[in-house]
């Protein structure tokens, strides 16, 4: 059912971002119209156009001249999966949103199952590509990368960064996605408050083109866990985290200095070279800064905080 012919709410978006998949646009069409027509709700694909220098948009355009549930947004140049996502989520008006790769990896029959899932009741439902169609390297690290996220969220999936998943639209509305954080939805939508399950999805090789991420992902994947961890555990309580460090430090470096005090006027030994004075003075000096960072991230939280820092997740009235 197209949603203008019945011009209501829209049950299911299905949003993809998409850079330089000329060759998968037409077939992905297709597939998704097979499946979502024979669930009998309503729909739209809206796919984002992440700075493709090929012929992606134009083809696109003329599928959407018989599609009308099809809704195209143009980034002005690449901006990264994120940001796409994100554009996309603002965007999207369906009750139950579904995010995918355009590449045809992502099977478009799992759709199904997965909204089925969100309506058991949970709110993000992430792909777990159990039988996984990559390289060797990529499995690799992907499995450590899984882990380490795993570990240090405490939210514990297969396959974080699994392009297919179901949200409920309250999700997509809240969470927001920047830099690379695209990998780590799960964690953020978690960290939220939302409930987050997996579920097996089959997978598939890529068919045409190559992936758009390079080795960089896997330096660029753990910074962002750094990220992450700090912005998930500490937004709002920055000194929690600076504090505590600095007065470590500083009171190391206090007492190392009260012991070399103490035997300067009782034993009246010469400190003024002994190494022990100079690591005293920086764990004090270290100690102050790292404080003052906190009191820092302390404003900005405070600044931050006042616009938001909590999501509603229902008002009876
Ligand atoms: N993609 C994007 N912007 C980018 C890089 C990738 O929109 O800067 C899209 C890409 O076209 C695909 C999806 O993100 O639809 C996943 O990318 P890819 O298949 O290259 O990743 P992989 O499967 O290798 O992890
Ligand atoms: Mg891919």
């Amino acid at each position: 059912m197209k949603n203008d012919q019945l011009n209501e709410k829209i049950d299911i978006s299905v949003l993809i971002p998409f850079l330089n998949e000329e060759e998968s646009l037409g077939e992905l069409c297709e597939l998704i119209k097979g499946v979502l027509e024979k669930t009998g709700k309503t729909y739209e694909v809206v796919f984002v156009d992440d700075g493709s220098k090929d012929s992606s948009l134009k083809n696109l355009l003329e599928i959407k001249k018989e599609n009308s549930e099809i809704k195209i947004i143009q980034f002005q140049r690449n901006y990264g999966k994120s940001a796409a996502l994100a554009a996309g989520f603002a965007r999207v008006k369906g009750e139950i949103v579904i995010t995918m790769d355009a590449d045809l990896q992502d099977d478009p029959e799992e759709i199904p199952k997965l909204v089925e899932k969100i309506e058991e009741g949970y709110d993000l439902v992430s792909g777990w590509k159990k039988e996984r169609k990559d390289p060797f390297i990529k499995r690799i690290t992907s499995k450590f990368f899984n882990f380490m996220t795993s570990v240090v969220s405490k939210m514990y999936l297969h396959d974080h960064n699994c392009g297919l998943k179901a949200y409920r639209k309250h999700v997509v509305k809240t969470v927001s996605v920047y830099g690379e954080l695209h990998r780590f939805i799960p964690v953020l939508a978690n960290s939220a408050g939302f409930k987050v399950t997996e579920l097996p999805v089959r997978h598939h090789e890529r068919k045409y083109g190559k992936t758009k991420f390079g080795l960089w992902r896997f330096f660029a994947g753990t910074f962002d866990l750094i990220t992450v961890t700090f912005l998930t555990n500490f937004t709002y309580r920055p000194l929690h985290l600076f504090g505590l460090a600095g007065v470590i430090s500083f009171g190391a470096g206090f007492l190392i200095n009260l012991y070399l005090t103490y035997q300067k006027f009782f034993h009246n030994e010469g400190i003024q070279h002994r190494p022990l004075l100079f690591l005293g003075m920086l764990l004090i000096i270290i100690g102050i800064q790292i404080f003052s960072i906190g009191l820092l991230g302390e404003m900005l939280a405070n600044i931050h905080g006042k616009q938001n820092n909590y999501v509603i997740r229902e008002e009876y009235e």
